[in-house]
């Protein structure tokens, strides 16, 4: 389906004299066998030149970047990116990369984050470019850098975060250098824009394997810059050891939302998936030891609601985002009441008219967080938890009746029309 695309799209090019090569993550893609969308490529030819030469070829022709010589357009099904080559000059104070254009793709590939990214197919002969080794290393499943990872991270700090993100995505191994260049220069992520920064934590979170990219983060120090909520979770163990792990707890919990997406359709939900991260991030902070050696985490419900709007502001998400999650970690105990004692229905309602629209995810949260070694118990929450949501389904139909039912009964109707 794509050679069609990339033939034509490589002729043009070549016939006005240009160089054209798919580059990064569709070759990466293709060579594993994963789908993915969106087709880069790079060229010799500048933005202005690229805009013409995709004026009579695509569908529809935008800057998506021209600061960075980035040009997209969309043919049929295809989005493309079209990004000048590079040759970039950083200056290491500033959190901005400054571009210069380059003239060949072996520059181009030398300054890409990771050998596997640093491949390309050069058009319209389709000869494969691997200057690094990036087939070898998709082989050993390994994600290294081109260059010194020291020189890749001081160049663009951003990669650290880009690290993890990957090997999330890929469920690939961070080589054990990139790794330590990662512990020891940690710090330096503070440079880069909270916008970026939050970017790849997401892309990391909706991956297939969100523990590997976060455990990279907690064990490198970078989790310690960019969301110290989860590695505070790691101390939380009592001196009796009668409380669980609660970051061990946490990345399980996790786990179990995303076996639970499905109820919300099958595609990874950040908003739920946050909420599992930041569940129990109000426990450090609320912790007291009782006379008789166990532990409680008075109100951590709204504790954690609160220190994960701040956190979720610094990292400058959407307030609909903020506010969805912070509703998710603010309600996730309330069901705990609802198994021993009665609810009333309007407790039920309440139940439901606070949660309003995160319904299906808080759901899906106090399910995942009942998860315990106990296997009894976790059959008996799960069961609760079963009666509750019939209950609202109930509720539910019975208000729908109630709305339709009119607010005279059948004797006063007939008395009415005399019949
Ligand atoms: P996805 O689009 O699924 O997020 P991707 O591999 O296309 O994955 P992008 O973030 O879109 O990743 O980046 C596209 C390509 O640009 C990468 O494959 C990489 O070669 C290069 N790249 C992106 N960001 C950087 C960076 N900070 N430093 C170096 N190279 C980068
Ligand atoms: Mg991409």
């Amino acid at each position: 389906r794509l050679a069609p695309v990339i033939d034509e799209l490589g002729r043009r090019f070549a016939d006005a004299g240009h160089e054209l090569a798919l580059v990064g993550g569709p070759v990466r893609d293709a060579m594993l066998g994963r789908a993915h969308h969106d087709l880069d490529f790079t060229t010799s030819a500048r933005p202005s030149q690229t805009e013409r030469l995709l004026a009579g070829w695509a569908d529809a022709v935008w800057d998506v970047g021209r600061e960075f010589g980035t040009i997209g357009c969309r043919r049929g099904e295809w989005q493309v990116e079209i990004t000048t080559y590079r040759a970039e000059a950083y200056d290491p104070a500033s959190r901005k990369p400054e571009v210069s254009y380059g003239d060949d793709l072996g520059g181009d590939l030398g300054r890409r984050d990771f050998t596997v990214n640093a491949m390309a197919v050069r058009l319209p002969g389709r000869e494969i470019e691997d200057p690094y080794g990036g087939v070898v290393d998709l082989a050993h499943r390994v994600i290294r850098t081109p260059g010194t990872p020291e020189d890749s991270f001081s160049d663009d700090p951003l990669r650290m975060m880009r690290a993890a993100r990957f090997a999330a995505q890929l469920g690939f191994e961070v080589d054990e250098a990139v790794v330590e260049a990662m512990t020891a220069m940690a710090e330096r992520i503070d440079i880069i824009s909270a916008e970026r920064v939050r970017d790849e934590l997401v892309k990391l979170v909706c991956a297939p394997w969100p523990r590997r990219g976060l455990t990279l983060l907690v064990r490198t120090g970078l989790a310690e810059r960019v969301l110290p909520e989860l590695p505070a979770l790691a101390l939380e163990r009592d001196e009796h050891h009668r409380h669980k792990d609660v970051y061990e707890h946490t990345l399980t919990v996790l786990e179990q939302a995303i076996d639970l997406e499905h109820r919300l359709g099958g595609e990874p939900d950040f908003v739920s998936r946050f909420a599992a991260l930041m569940h129990d991030v109000g426990k450090p902070r609320t912790r007291r030891f009782l006379d008789d050696g166990t532990v409680t985490f008075h109100h951590h419900d709204v504790v954690g609601a609160k220190i994960t709007r701040k956190r979720m502001k610094a990292l400058r998400f959407s307030n609909d985002q903020i506010d969805a999650v912070c509703t998710l970690v603010e309600l996730h105990l309330r069901f705990h009441g609802y198994g021993s004692g009665e609810w009333t229905d309007s407790a039920v309602r309440r139940y439901v008219r606070d949660a309003g629209d995160q319904l299906e995810r808080l759901h899906i949260l106090t399910r995942a967080d009942c998860t315990t070694r106990n296997r009894r118990k976790a059959e008996r929450l799960r069961r609760t938890y079963d009666d509750l949501e019939e209950r609202i389904e109930r509720l539910a139909e019975q208000e729908e009746l109630d709305s339709l039912r009119p607010d005279l009964d059948g004797n006063q109707i007939m008395t009415i029309l005399g019949i």
